[in-house]
């Protein structure tokens, strides 16, 4: 083989800063900051100049060595942005912990990850004071505010703008290897302890320059970004990275992410692109449709991390002219998978086949390579129809869990396993039907709770809808749907069962139709399925017949 002779630099996360502070110094940084509620502007120069000064104070008086962990309990902005980089940048590990989650699981993945400071925001003051003393390996705690904003609390503590005041201004960014670690992201962990997956400069990189690409979220100098999806969730799905390596401007909305306060920010900075999940985007049209106000200035929304439902694709393409895709990916693969983009033979499509393309998760990105394989693991025709279990395998997907959890995630022949069950097809489109333990089996077959799911939230009445498998004594599992109103009305389980008729085939109806107020969400805002199979878990379908011994187990 004859060796290339091109330079072997290594990609940096530092360099994704560097470069937009150089040329793209006075772009700008817009975050609703979450100690005065005030919105703070500066430009990427700034940022890179303040980062500088964390770098000095993290390797200075709070001793933080290459390979440390340092955790960020913190929202969207221009602070934890410095911490991105700087912690990165000095060959330290960022883990972004996951405030929603309950409190003593952050203080298990804390001492999981053996952190040795916490930077937060000062919202989450009593969430640090309830944790601090379980911590045993933090040795310093961070108020992410100034002076006069800091909180008062139990725990010992230094203020953020008080070590950067102090620290020097100049720092060089060392170069190493690519391959270190520079973030550890845990897994929702809504079954099981919560699972590390730690990425490396290397795939950071790839994939902000993957994701940066016209078909994929697409950001260039002339994006003015909100990543609503919060920074503690995958990485804000990279979107801090790309817009560096682009030259965006980022609009950060701190913790205020109720409708009302997102499109004051996007009408304000003229935001042209949102990412985030469903739940944000149902917020903020019951917002929108209630005030009459608009987001004119928005040309895309990004939606992942749970199915896109009809409706709401419908509701912001047809009422508000925006332009939806949907993204599927998860925080082993830092995240992103696939993105829904239509195709220019796509063009003289009827809407409602246009809209039925948009419903699949969305196109494979150059990068990551997938296969749908069936229980015996036989490869599956990408024929847009063989569903089986969803594996991947690229550089920015993990090869192993941190300190060695779930090894049964990975095939001997190098894939891993998504867990998400779904098909291919043959442009590349991938559409999930479930998750492995989501999977509805009837008789044997497989139902998918995503369609029904997706077919209920288009009924006028319902808010947020949840269909999974619940055992029957004939068909050892039957499809139960948990729907939570929209609020002032009051649909029946007829009217649902009616609607559902002509979307899905029949033998897929659910047997049973229950109502609940609230829906359990998880700390990522997706539907808490274990929840609700523990609620119902006593439930019996109305019409099946339970007589003549126990009823079977789940098949
Ligand atoms: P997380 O690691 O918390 O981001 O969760 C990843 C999981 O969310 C995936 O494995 C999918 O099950 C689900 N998910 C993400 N995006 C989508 C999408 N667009 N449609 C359906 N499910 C999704």
């Amino acid at each position: 083989m004859l060796r290339g002779q091109m330079m072997d630099r290594p990609l940096m996360i530092a360099d994704l800063l560097r470069h937009a502070a150089l040329n793209h110094g006075k772009q700008e940084i817009v975050s609703r900051l979450p100690d005065t509620g005030e919105l703070h502007r500066y430009g990427w120069a700034d940022c890179h100049a303040r980062s500088q000064r964390l770098a000095n104070a993290l390797t200075g008086p709070l001793k933080i060595k290459p390979g440390d962990r340092v955790t960020t309990i913190a929202w969207n902005t221009h602070r934890h942005m410095e911490l991105y980089y700087a912690v990165s940048g000095v060959g330290a590990v960022i883990h972004t912990a996951n405030p929603r989650l309950d409190p003593m699981q952050i203080v298990w993945i804390i001492n999981h990850a053996k952190s040795k400071a916490v930077f937060y925001d000062v919202t989450f003051a009593p969430l640090v004071d309830a944790i601090a003393k379980h911590c045993k390996t933090v040795k310093n705690w961070v108020a992410m505010t100034g002076e006069a904003t800091k909180p008062d609390i139990k725990t010992k503590q230094s203020v953020y703008e008080t070590l950067l005041s102090n620290a020097g201004e100049h720092y060089d960014w060392p170069e190493f290897d690519e391959n270190s670690a520079a973030g550890l992201c845990y897994t929702s962990g809504t079954t099981g302890e919560p699972k590390g997956a730690l990425y490396s400069h290397r795939s950071t990189v790839l994939h902000a320059m993957m994701s940066a690409t016209a078909d994929a979220v697409g950001v260039g100098a002339d994006g003015i970004i909100m990543p609503v999806v919060p920074m503690f969730h995958v990485n804000a799905w990279g979107v801090p990275y790309a817009a560096a390596l682009a030259g965006s401007k980022l609009v950060m909305p701190g913790a205020q992410l109720d409708g009302k306060s997102i499109q004051e920010l996007v009408e304000g900075e003229k935001v042209n692109l949102v990412l985030g999940v469903p739940t944000v985007w149902l917020g903020l049209l019951q917002y929108l449709r209630e005030s009459g106000k608009r987001i004119d200035t928005v040309h895309k929304v990004l939606m992942g991390g749970s199915a896109m439902p009809e409706s709401l694709l419908r509701a912001y393409q047809d009422e508000y002219g925006v332009e939806m895709q949907q993204g599927w990916g998860m925080t082993e693969m830092s995240p992103l998978g696939t993105v829904g983009k239509l195709l220019p033979k796509h063009e003289d499509l009827s809407g409602d086949e246009k809209v039925k393309i948009k419903l699949k998760q969305g196109r494979l990105l150059f990068g990551v390579d997938m296969r749908a394989v069936d229980d015996d693991g036989n490869v599956l025709p990408r024929d847009g129809q063989s569903a089986g279990h969803i594996h991947v395998r690229g550089p920015w997907i993990i090869s192993s869990y941190y300190r060695g959890a779930g090894p049964e995630s990975f095939t001997d022949d190098g894939w891993f396993r998504t867990g998400d069950v779904g098909h291919i097809d043959e442009d590349g489109y991938m559409t999930i039907t479930d998750r492995s333990k989501d999977v509805i089996k009837s008789g044997g077959e497989w139902i998918s709770s995503i369609d029904l799911e997706n077919a209920a939230m288009g009924h006028p009445d319902v808010a947020m809808a949840a269909a999974f498998g619940h055992p029957h004594p004939k068909w050892q599992e039957r499809p139960l749907l948990v729907v939570q109103p929209k609020p002032n009305t009051n649909p029946t389980a007829d009217s649902i069962r009616e609607y559902l008729a002509g979307q899905v085939p029949k033998w897929w109806l659910p047997d049973g139709i229950e109502f609940i107020d609230e829906m359990p969400l998880g700390a990522t805002g997706k539907i808490l399925k274990t929840k609700l199979r523990e609620i119902y878990k006593d439930y019996k379908f109305p019409d099946a017949d339970y007589e003549g011994g126990a009823m079977p187990t789940k098949g």
